[in-house]
């Protein structure tokens, strides 16, 4: 088997634990020597982010790359920059997207502005393990920064958008940055909508002093309340790196992830008809909501990277995850969270305000259970339940996923954590949290089972 180094969202680890300059400056060599030419670099706002980015920068250099250093930026202002310098072959951003401040991480992307595959990791991988050879003392790489690409983002975003009718409508928006990556690009675009912002967390201070930076309702009690007092027409949420926002609308309540990513479809299928691309553990809300203004949903496997190379081969209309992640292929095929928030404002504009469309949404109960399961026994667990529910409606695009007339349970092993998760979803909430107890404890008996020899 191969060694690897990438997990499902690049390398993470705790800072001088796992995560150490050692660490950056191998893997910076590793990719400058795979990409070669010149490498965009960018970090988000964690205490760790210069140690990491000058251990990296020195490595891509070594390696013979030329680094172009772009400073503070979220993740898909990265992105972009990659996307449209032709003579850019890649970019490396230091984040741990929203985990919590300890950690930090680092992840490619491709020439083109996507999350590097998987293949391409490997051969990165590959030359991490090797024993490298560093560039000649005349072909080691130079070190500029590059100002100037949060405006063309920023350029980009309204341009694809209805600048004119969001500036007119006078809207007000809470923004919670997370002390993170947004904390610029993230106010800028409400100045250039002509959106008036109270902003709040927003000093790029990397110990995430306001709440854990992972935008869930636990963690936004602060938004959802100043949404509240305030009478804003929105809140919007960005994660650490800020690739993902999540929304609360103008009654003050927390949009999941599900629920936007079915407004935003909705709107975007009163412009054009075509096909949404999300992964089996998406709500069939979206499903409901696509179907019924004439578009069609394609499933995939989770993980916003597969999500997003599907909608590049069947050239979709729109896709993304229930965790706030949304592409728009217009833009880039990556998520992009203040590209979700200038559409948001859009469908606001389009369609009345967020509650009444929320109120107008298909009801869906999800159950979410999750279990401790050895790396080892994964796989076995997931053959089992295949087994045991042989006679019963499947789907096997990622873990295994029961199809009842009412709902669905899906069930799957993390892909970063030793742990086996059930997600149950039902149109009746006793339905949805009976499905979920009575199959957990049928796997956790088997699993039981087969610890025991073990011991
Ligand atoms: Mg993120």
């Amino acid at each position: 088997m191969k060694r690897r180094i990438f997990g499902t969202n690049g390398v993470r680890g705790i800072v001088n634990e796992g995560m150490d300059c050692a660490l950056a400056l191998q893997l910076g060599k590793a990719i400058g020597g795979y990409m070669g030419g010149k490498v965009a670099l960018a970090t988000d706002t964690r205490t760790s982010r210069d140690m990491l980015a000058s251990a990296a920068a020195a490595g891509l250099s070594a390696a013979g790359a030329d680094v172009i250093e772009l400073g503070i930026v979220a993740t898909p202002v990265l992105q972009h920059y990659v996307k449209t310098h032709e003579d850019v072959n890649g970019g490396v951003m230091v984040t741990a997207s929203h985990n919590p401040p300890e950690f930090n991480g680092i992840k490619c992307v491709d020439h083109d502005g996507t999350e590097l595959p998987r293949d391409k990791e490997q051969e990165v991988e590959d030359l991490f393990f090797s024993k490298m050879e560093c560039a000649d003392w005349d072909r080691v790489g130079s070190l500029r920064s590059a100002p100037g690409a949060e405006d063309a983002y920023l350029e980009a975003v309204t341009r694809l958008v209805d600048a004119n009718a969001i500036r007119s409508a006078g809207l007000t928006v809470v923004m919670d940055c997370a002390n993170g990556a947004a904390f610029s690009v993230g106010p800028r675009l409400m100045d250039r909508l002509g959106v008036r912002a109270i902003t709040v967390n927003s000093d790029p201070q990397g110990k995430f002093p306001g709440h854990p930076s992972e935008p869930t309702k636990e963690n936004l009690g602060d938004l959802i309340s100043l949404v509240k007092a305030s009478g804003a027409d929105l809140g919007v949420a960005f994660d650490g790196d800020a690739d993902r926002a999540v929304f609360v609308d103008d009654a003050g309540e927390y949009l999941t992830g599900d629920k936007s990513l079915a407004m935003i479809a909705k709107a975007m299928l009163c412009k054009s008809k075509g096909t949404v691309v999300t992964p089996v553990s998406s709500s069939s809300m979206v499903e409901d909501v696509v179907r019924s203004a004439g578009g069609t949903v394609e499933y995939t496997p989770v993980g916003s990277p597969v999500v997003a190379r599907r909608m590049m081969a069947i050239d979709a209309l729109f896709g993304g995850e229930e965790n706030g992640g949304l592409i728009f292929p217009e833009h880039q095929h990556c998520r992009d969270g203040p590209m979700s928030a200038a559409k948001m404002l859009e469908a606001v504009v389009r369609h009345g305000p967020l509650s009444q469309q929320a109120s107008s949404l298909p009801v869906y109960h999800t159950e979410k259970r999750k279990f401790p399961c050895p790396e080892a026994l994964k796989m076995g667990l997931q053959v089992y339940a295949k087994e045991l529910f042989a006679d019963q409606r499947l789907d096997e695009t990622d873990g295994v996923k029961l199809i009842y007339d009412d709902g669905w349970v899906l069930l799957r092993p993390s892909g970063t954590e030793p742990i086996f998760r059930i997600y149950s979803e039902s149109s009746s909430p006793q339905k949805a949290a009976e499905r979920a107890d009575i199959i957990q404890q049928q796997l956790q008996e088997r699993l039981e089972a087969s610890e025991q020899p073990l011991q």
